[in-house]
């Protein structure tokens, strides 16, 4: 059973969505606005958020930039078919995945399990691999090429979380939020700082790098290097 956050104004629509959710499983909140659902989305830490994107108050891609600068809650964005151009902003600026109205309960439930799948956590007890670096999560050891890295509690965080989002840029702020717990912000350099110690425990630099990519103003990225099994 997944918590889900269902953010859409028409109540109709709302009231319809979250019966057939519960009917399929799920615990459901609802909001009728923007600023409400940023609200329950920061505070009550669903599992997954279906954004309406037309909402009277702040337009559903302003609340999805909000809303990704203090969580990285998997989003589904709920657009009309003439919303298109928002879509695309809305797939830019960080949705996981999207379902044009109408549509059936069904089908956002397929996509709310395939996107939970996709962000689930790994089964428990199987290292999460990225080329020939793997991590062991619940025993907190990482083997490069089959050899320990000896990392610190919070490079192993870090390096958890990256490998988790393997291939996707993570910015320096999801950084601070989700590894040092700071969803204001804090000084950039800190992330920095960190970084540059795991990339050279990882045995690599910034001008040459293999698995850590920092991609300038943006954020950074974990990836196998070409030619490993990046799985
Ligand atoms: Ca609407």
């Amino acid at each position: 059973m997944a918590h889900l956050l269902v953010v859409e104004d028409d109540p109709q629509l709302r009231d319809a969505l979250m019966r057939a959710l519960r009917d399929r499983g799920h615990a459901v909140a609802t909001a009728a606005t923007g600023m409400a659902g940023l609200d329950a989305a920061v505070t009550d830490r669903p599992d997954l958020v279906v954004l309406d994107l037309g909402l009277p108050d702040v337009d559903g891609v302003q609340v999805l930039r909000m809303l990704r600068a203090v969580s990285d809650v998997p989003v589904i964005v709920a657009t009309a078919r003439d919303e298109e151009p928002d879509m695309v902003a809305a797939l830019g600026d960080g949705a996981d995945d999207y379902i044009v109205k109408p549509f059936g309960a069904a089908q956002l439930d397929a996509r709310v399990k395939a996107v939970l799948r996709r962000f689930g956590p790994p089964e428990p007890g199987l290292p999460l691999r990225v080329g020939d670096l793997v991590v062991s999560v619940a025993a907190r050891e990482v083997t490069l090429e089959g050899k320990a890295l000896d990392l610190t509690p919070r490079e192993f965080d870090l390096l958890c979380f990256l490998a988790r989002r393997a291939g996707q840029v993570v910015s320096r702020r999801e950084l601070l939020a989700e590894v040092w717990q700071q969803p204001l912000g804090g000084a950039d350099k800190t992330v920095d700082v960190h970084l540059s110690w795991l990339r050279r425990k990882l045995g690599e630099t910034a001008q040459f790098p293999r698995y850590l990519h920092t991609i300038r103003t943006v954020g950074v990225k974990l990836a196998a290097p070409a030619g490993t099994d990046a799985d």
